[in-house]
């Protein structure tokens, strides 16, 4: 068989991405990631795809959020010989926590990571399985900060390119989507 070419892979990739129109609520395109992880042939192809990026950049630490995030952060950890760090909802680490707070359409929200989760030598990749607004992932992206570690990088399985998400993140951070829809 010939081999695919990474645009190949990435296209197949977006065809199992399955759109729920007016899912959780109405006027809202949800992006249903499941598809991607329920055949051998895509979770490797998808595996392989959000890693190929991050192979040289000494990853130290994979940070995934909670929950859609915890997916694919484990494997990517596995695949770049780092270890994983959960960011979670307040009330479910046990140990000593930083916290972030952060707008959402109704009122606030908080996200936590344990405190010594992190060190200042850590490279961070920080994955979540989608860019909407981008409100979810300058939080985390603030709590690592807050870890003080030396570098992060942001990755995600799809980008909503139409909402803009990226725009709210300084310049400088390097962040990567492998599958673009418009909405
Ligand atoms: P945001 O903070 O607006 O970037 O939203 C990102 C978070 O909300 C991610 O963790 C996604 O899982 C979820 N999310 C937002 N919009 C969608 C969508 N259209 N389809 C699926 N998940 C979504």
């Amino acid at each position: 068989m010939e081999k695919q070419t990474r645009e190949e892979i990435i296209d197949f990739l977006k065809s199992r991405v399955r759109n729920i129109p007016n899912f959780p609520i109405n006027g809202i395109q949800f992006k249903d990631v499941t598809p991607l992880f329920s055949t051998e042939e895509s979770l490797n192809k998808l595996s392989d795809a959000l890693t190929s990026t991050y192979k040289d950049k000494k990853i130290t630490k994979v940070v995934g959020i909670e929950s859609r995030g915890f997916i694919m952060a484990p494997i990517l950890a596995m695949n770049l010989n780092a270890g994983f760090v959960p960011i979670r909802k307040p009330g479910k680490l046990p140990a000593d926590v930083l916290e972030e707070s952060y707008e959402k359409e109704y009122g606030v929200d908080k996200i936590q990571i344990h405190k010594d989760a992190l060190s200042p030598n850590d490279i961070v990749l920080l994955h979540d399985d989608l860019l909407a607004t981008g409100g979810t992932m300058l939080a985390a992206y603030n709590l690592v900060r807050k870890s003080g570690v030396k570098e992060i990088y942001i990755n995600f399985i799809i980008e909503l390119e139409e909402l803009n998400g990226r725009k709210i993140f300084p310049q400088s951070v390097d962040i990567e989507a492998l599958i673009k829809f418009e909405i």
